[in-house]
């Protein structure tokens, strides 16, 4: 299963660039990809939301501005992956349940207590 995405979208389906972004903070995990926390406001409907983005799609620049800066094949793979859906979202939130709350997390510290098994093991 695939829930990359390429861009941050407001539930009213418009792009979150840098300038709505009002809080970050990083979600760091031992095993596994690293989160990014991005709280926002939308610019067209005004409303608050949150999202985590795979760091390394925030340090690709998944915020910026201008597309123009993508080469043409980027353009094309970003348009084909769409915006995450709220089943992912989900799917985030009952992870971090198992690790802690999102707010324990210190940025300069990373999550030790990643030590469960997964869940198939059960
Ligand atoms: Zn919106």
């Amino acid at each position: 299963m695939s829930s990359i995405r390429t861009s941050v979208k407001c539930h009213c389906g418009q792009r979150v660039i840098s300038r709505d972004v009002m809080q970050t903070g990083y979600y760091l995990r031992l095993f596994g990809p690293s989160y990014v926390y991005v709280k926002y406001r939308c610019s067209r409907c005004r409303k608050l939301g949150e999202q985590f983005i795979k760091q390394e799609e925030w340090e690709g620049g998944i915020l910026k501005d201008s597309t123009e800066e993508l080469a043409q094949e980027d353009k094309d793979r970003f348009e084909n992956l769409g915006a995450i859906d709220i089943n992912e979202v989900i799917d985030f939130h009952f992870a971090l349940e198992n690790l802690g709350t999102i707010d324990g997390v210190d940025p300069s510290t990373p999550t030790k207590k990643v030590k469960q098994r997964s869940s198939t093991e059960k």
